[in-house]
C-alpha cells in the first residue's frame, strides 16, 4: 500500500519564506508531508532538476464576463481556465457585475453559473455599478456572509463609474461587513477633457489612447482614494498600478501606517506606450486602461516591487479578439481610439514572463516571486493559508517548474480562446511543465488534461488582514457617527 496518493520527488520546493530540497506527500488533495525520502506514493513525479512552487493565484481576471456594447470576451471559463493553468495558476479570482439599475446578486448568481465549468478553483470581486441604500444595506450584507469578501468600483468609465460620494458609500460599507474594496483609479474628468481635445486636433491613433490618460489621471486619482480610505479608516486595493507616480502614492499612504495595497500587472512592466505605436491598426492589440507607460516606469515598478510597495502582479485578463464583429477591429482598421474596446489577455503569460524577467534575469528572487505571484494575493483576498504556499495541509496547488527552459509566446501555446497574445514572439527562460489543482493535474508536461467542472468555488470568511486599524485621522469616526 502507497503511503500517499502522489509524492513530487527530489524537486526544490520554494515558498514566498524559503527554498529547500524537498519531496512533497499529498494525500486527498493537501499537502500532508514535506521532507527528503518519503515513502512511496500510488502515483509519483520525478522532479530533480525541477522547481515545485505553489500554483499561482491571480486575483484580477476578467473570464466570460459578458460586457455591454458589441463587443465580447472571448474566453469561457473551459478556455480561460484551460490558458492559467497552462501558465501556472491554480486559483483565479473574477467578477461578478453589477448591472446598472439591477441586482448584485443577479450578476453573482449567473457569474457562478459561469464560472462552474471551470477546471481551477475560483472566487469572485464583486462590481459595484450602482451602490443604491438598498444594494449596501440588504444585498452585499447576505452575499459577504455567502463568501463574496470583495468589492471593485470603477471611478472611470461611462456607465461603470460611480461618483465619489458613492465611492465613500462602498467603503463605509466594507469597513462595516469586514471586506476588501478594490479601486480602479483614474481622473475621468480629466480623460475626457484630454480626448475631447485629442479628436478635435485630429489625434484619434491608438497611440493617442496613451495621451488622452497621461500618468496624472492616475496619480492624482491613486491619492484621493488614499485619502478617502484614510479618512474612513477602510483597508483598499489600488488595481493596476501602471507606473512611477501611482505607485509613490501608494509609497506614501503606506508610509502613513494605512491599509493601502497596490497591484500591477505583466503589461506595466514589460509593455510600453510604444507598443500602441506599432504599424497600422496593430497598436489596438495593446489598448488597456490604465495605458502601457514608458521604460522608465517599468523599471520604476520592478523597484517598488522589490521595495515591497507593490505586493501583487496580475494579468488582468481581458481578452478582446482582434478580428470579427465583436473584436478590436470591428468598427474599421482607422477606428479611433475610443471605439477600440479597453483590455488584453494575459492568464498564461504572466508567471512565466515574471518568472523570466523578474528571477531569472536577477531582479527578483525566487521568494519574492512566489509573493507576488500567488502568496500575497492568497493573504489579501482571505484565502490562506489553504491557497498560496506549500505547507502541511494546504491545498496541493502545485506548478512544477523547468526554469531552464526556453520557450517563446505565441498565441498556440496560449490556450485561451482569443486571437492573438500582445506577447507574442516574447522570449522567456522557465516554464511551468505541470500543473497540479488539489493534487489533480490539470496540465501535464504542457498538455491540458484537468477538466472542466474540476474547479471549485472559494467562499472567504472574515480574517485579520483587512480589519480596520481602528486609527482615523480626526477626533470622529465618520463610519460609525460616534467619536474616534
Ligand atoms: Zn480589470
Amino acid at each position: 500500500m502507497a503511503d500517499f496518493d502522489l509524492v513530487i520527488r527530489n524537486g526544490t520546493v520554494a515558498t514566498a519564506s524559503d527554498v529547500f530540497a524537498s519531496d512533497v506527500g499529498i494525500t486527498g488533495g493537501q499537502v500532508v508531508a514535506l521532507a527528503k525520502g518519503l515513502g512511496a506514493g500510488a502515483r509519483e513525479i520525478d522532479a530533480t532538476g525541477r522547481l515545485v512552487l505553489p500554483g499561482g493565484i491571480d486575483s484580477h481576471t476578467h473570464i466570460a464576463e459578458p460586457r455591454p456594447g458589441p463587443t465580447a470576451n472571448a474566453d469561457s471559463f473551459t478556455t480561460g481556465s484551460a490558458s492559467a493553468a497552462i501558465g501556472g495558476t491554480t486559483t483565479v479570482i473574477g467578477f461578478a457585475r453589477q448591472a446598472r439599475g439591477g441586482s448584485i446578486a443577479e450578476g453573482v448568481a449567473e457569474h457562478r453559473a459561469r464560472a462552474a465549468e471551470s477546471r481551477i478553483d475560483y472566487s469572485f470581486h464583486m462590481i459595484l455599478t450602482d451602490p443604491r441604500p438598498e444594494i449596501l444595506t440588504e444585498e452585499l450584507p447576505r452575499l459577504v456572509a455567502e463568501g463574496y469578501r470583495s468589492f471593485k468600483i470603477f471611478l472611470t468609465y461611462e456607465g461603470t463609474r460611480i461618483s465619489d460620494a458613492e465611492a465613500l458609500e462602498v467603503m463605509a460599507t466594507a469597513r462595516r461587513l469586514g471586506a476588501l474594496v478594490c479601486i480602479h483609479a483614474e481622473h475621468h474628468d480629466l480623460i475626457m477633457f484630454h480626448t475631447k481635445a485629442l479628436l478635435a486636433a485630429g489625434l484619434p491613433a491608438p497611440k493617442h489612447h496613451a495621451w488622452a490618460k497621461p500618468m496624472l489621471v492616475e496619480s492624482e486619482c491613486v491619492h484621493r482614494v488614499c485619502v478617502m480610505a484614510e479618512a474612513l479608516d477602510v483597508p483598499i486595493q489600488v488595481f493596476h498600478v501602471s507606473g512611477e507616480r501611482a505607485a509613490e502614492e501608494i509609497e506614501r499612504a503606506q508610509r502613513r501606517g494605512l491599509k493601502v495595497w497596490g497591484e500591477t500587472c505583466t503589461q506595466y512592466l514589460v509593455l510600453s506606450a510604444d507598443d500602441l505605436d506599432r504599424p497600422g491598426f496593430e497598436g489596438a492589440k495593446f489598448v488597456c486602461s490604465p495605458a502601457p507607460r514608458s521604460t522608465p516606469d517599468q523599471a520604476a515598478l520592478w523597484e517598488m516591487i522589490r521595495r515591497g510597495v507593490i505586493q501583487n502582479v496580475t494579468s488582468d485578463h481581458a481578452p478582446t479578439r482582434y478580428a470579427g464583429p465583436d473584436g478590436k477591429s470591428a468598427v474599421g482598421l482607422d477606428a479611433p481610439f475610443t471605439k477600440i474596446p479597453n483590455g488584453i489577455p494575459g492568464l498564461a503569460a504572466r508567471m512565466p514572463i515574471l518568472f523570466s524577467e523578474g528571477v531569472a534575469k536577477g531582479r527578483i528572487d525566487l521568494p519574492t516571486f512566489v509573493s507576488i505571484t500567488a502568496t500575497h494575493a492568497a493573504k489579501l483576498f482571505g484565502l490562506a493559508p489553504r491557497k498560496g504556499t506549500i505547507a502541511i495541509g494546504s491545498d496541493a496547488d502545485i506548478a512544477i517548474w523547468d526554469p531552464q527552459k526556453r520557450v517563446t509566446i505565441t498565441q498556440a501555446l496560449i490556450g485561451d480562446a482569443n486571437d492573438h497574445t500582445p506577447y507574442e514572439g516574447f522570449e522567456v527562460t522557465g516554464w511551468p511543465v505541470t500543473t497540479l489543482v488539489r493534487g489533480v493535474p490539470v496540465v501535464e508536461d504542457g498538455k491540458v488534461v484537468g477538466q472542466p467542472g474540476h474547479g471549485q468555488f472559494l467562499p472567504r470568511g472574515p480574517y485579520e488582514m483587512i480589519q480596520p486599524r481602528g486609527v482615523f485621522p480626526g477626533p470622529f469616526n465618520p463610519v460609525d457617527g460616534v467619536p474616534a
